[in-house]
């Protein structure tokens, strides 16, 4: 998976419902750079997990699965892919991307593994982020 920077612009796999927005990265990790890690309030973690696991809110859904390649992870076969348990059965993460309004218009735009991010790796996104998703 591609690296990018938090709240760097995002260019990865435009989506048509980006146009004429600022839209920035979050969560899009990499094993080779650091992340911030930290808490995440649990209505943070629920509202991520609706987020990542709901058809209507994925976009820009690719073929292939990307893989997580923070430690354990990396040692981890590519197949299966990641999933995530939901009431509605196994969801698979790291094909699709979210997008996030902010109050202020901005648009993030994360993989959907971020929510492995956050619970499995202690990632901590950027407070903007957990804010536009809390609110
Ligand atoms: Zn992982």
């Amino acid at each position: 998976m591609a690296y990018f920077d938090d709240l760097s612009p995002h260019t990865y796999l435009p989506h048509a419902r980006d146009w004429g927005r600022t839209v920035l990265s979050v969560g899009w990790l990499d094993a080779s750079h650091e992340h911030r890690t930290g808490p995440t309030p649990e209505d943070f973690r629920s509202a991520l997990l609706r987020q990542c696991t709901k058809e209507k809110y994925r976009v820009a859904q690719t073929r292939g699965f990307h893989r997580c390649n923070l430690p354990p992870c990396d040692k981890s076969e590519f197949w299966p892919p990641i999933t995530v348990a939901t009431a509605k059965g196994e969801i698979p993460l790291g094909s699709a991307e979210i997008r996030v309004e902010a109050k202020d218009g901005v648009v993030f735009a994360a993989p959907n593994l971020i929510y492995h991010y956050v619970i499995e790796h202690g990632y901590q996104p950027p407070d903007d982020f957990v804010e536009a998703l809390c609110r």
